[in-house]
């Protein structure tokens, strides 16, 4: 198993209370049995907890099938990124951050600002609203 695989899935598992993290309306099967990488292991992507989330399969293969929406969301996270500084949308309701040891944070106002800086935030949120269209 890989370096800190298995701690990373316990604390995920457990952040997660047995639900499924992404939460695609009318796919979900709540039932979460599979991790799914916010950075990819193929892009360097840790087993920290903040690299994680706990999916369904359908919502894991909706992911990856939909990564547009998935970078939008924060469900997935590009290489050159901190994913604990990227918020991620928890079952299609709040924006948090995830950190290394397990737990949900409020995406700070810091990181809101961000998002309505035109340079980036707009863009960002144009985007969104864009990819939620494409949600099922
Ligand atoms: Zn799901």
């Amino acid at each position: 198993m890989a370096k800190g695989e298995t701690l990373g899935r316990k604390l995920v598992a457990e952040r997660a209370g047995g639900q499924c993290e992404i939460a695609i309306p009318r796919l979900c099967t709540i039932r979460p049995h599979e991790w799914s990488h916010r950075k990819n292991r193929s892009q360097g992507g840790s087993w920290a907890a903040s690299n994680g989330a706990h999916a369904c399969h359908a919502c894991h293969v909706w992911l990856t099938e939909h990564p547009q929406a998935a970078y939008a969301n924060g469900w997935l996270v590009r290489q050159a990124y901190d994913q604990t500084a990227i918020p991620f949308r928890l079952r299609q309701t709040r924006l948090v951050l995830l950190d290394d040891a397990g737990e949900y944070l409020p995406a700070s106002l810091r990181v809101m600002a961000d998002l309505d800086n035109p340079q980036s935030g707009r863009m960002v949120s144009a985007i969104t609203r864009k990819n939620r269209k494409e949600l099922p």
